[in-house]
């Protein structure tokens, strides 16, 4: 039985989950809410949320502050005064499991940071690694916020799906980075970020560049020709309500 089953998920309590342009476009498929019913954007000064994970985006309202872009909580429906994931399904204590027990009611659509934990690259960057999962997730000491009932073993994971989701999650991550980049430049108003988004996300993928399918060009002229074509994806069109400079 999956070490999950029947636990209450203190992590989708504890941790704020960041999310990517990507974990945004499917979520908006699989539930057919939009970005402004599940995300949200949390003031990110110290750096605690991003970690070494997400990147900061910077909006015209409040242009000094880092912002993570994440997933929203809420107040839990049995536990009053503490905060879950708007996705997270709870059922009622009772004598048996005083804090509930609880599941993703998006799993097949859940976030890439959700499908990772508690796992990650070693120091080589190829092979998964299990990380210890702290008792608690939040300072609060309370038990709807303890995490796993026991550390994780390599025998609780799919090797093969842990592998697939940290390469998917560092394609994304990365691809992410690029555009908090490129958004920072000139940064917008939030009201336009999730159009941008799916600007971006729209355009992402297309036919290969004529030029670079010519077999004479040298891999100098090849490169430059990709490179090109990178730019035009991240060069982001504005909605007609965005009055920001071209990138
Ligand atoms: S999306 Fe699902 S797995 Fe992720 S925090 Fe929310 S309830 Fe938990
Ligand atoms: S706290 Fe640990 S065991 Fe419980 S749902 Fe989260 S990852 Fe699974």
């Amino acid at each position: 039985m999956s070490l999950c089953q029947g636990c209450h998920s203190g992590c989708c309590r504890s941790f704020a989950v960041p999310i990517t342009g990507a974990d945004m476009i499917r979520l908006e498929r699989e539930t057919g809410k939009t970005f402004w019913d599940f995300g949200c954007r949390w003031a990110d000064e110290s750096g605690a949320i991003a970690g070494n994970y997400a990147p900061h985006f910077h909006f015209q309202d409040e242009p000094s502050t880092p912002f993570v872009i994440c997933l929203k909580h809420e107040e839990s429906d049995y536990h009053p005064g503490t905060a879950r994931c708007q996705f997270l399904q709870e059922s009622p204590p009772d004598a048996t499991r005083p804090v509930g027990a609880a599941h993703c009611g998006i799993y097949n659509g859940r976030p890439a940071a959700c499908r990772v934990f508690p796992t990650k690259y070693d120091v080589g960057n190829e092979l998964p690694i299990i990380y210890p999962v702290p008792e608690y997730g939040r300072a609060e000491q309370r038990p709807e916020y303890r995490l796993c009932p026991r550390q994780w073993s390599p025998e609780d994971v799919d090797s093969l799906e842990v592998a697939q989701d940290l390469a998917v999650a560092r394609y994304e991550i990365q691809f992410f980075h690029r555009l908090a980049e490129m958004w920072n430049r000139h940064a917008g108003a939030w009201e336009i970020f999730p159009d941008f988004l799916r600007d971006v996300y729209q355009r992402r993928i297309t036919l290969m560049p004529e030029a670079c399918a010519q077999p004479e060009l040298t891999p100098e002229e090849l490169s430059a020709e990709e490179e090109e074509y990178r730019r035009n994806v991240v060069k982001m069109p504005r909605p007609a309500s965005n009055q920001r400079e071209a990138a």
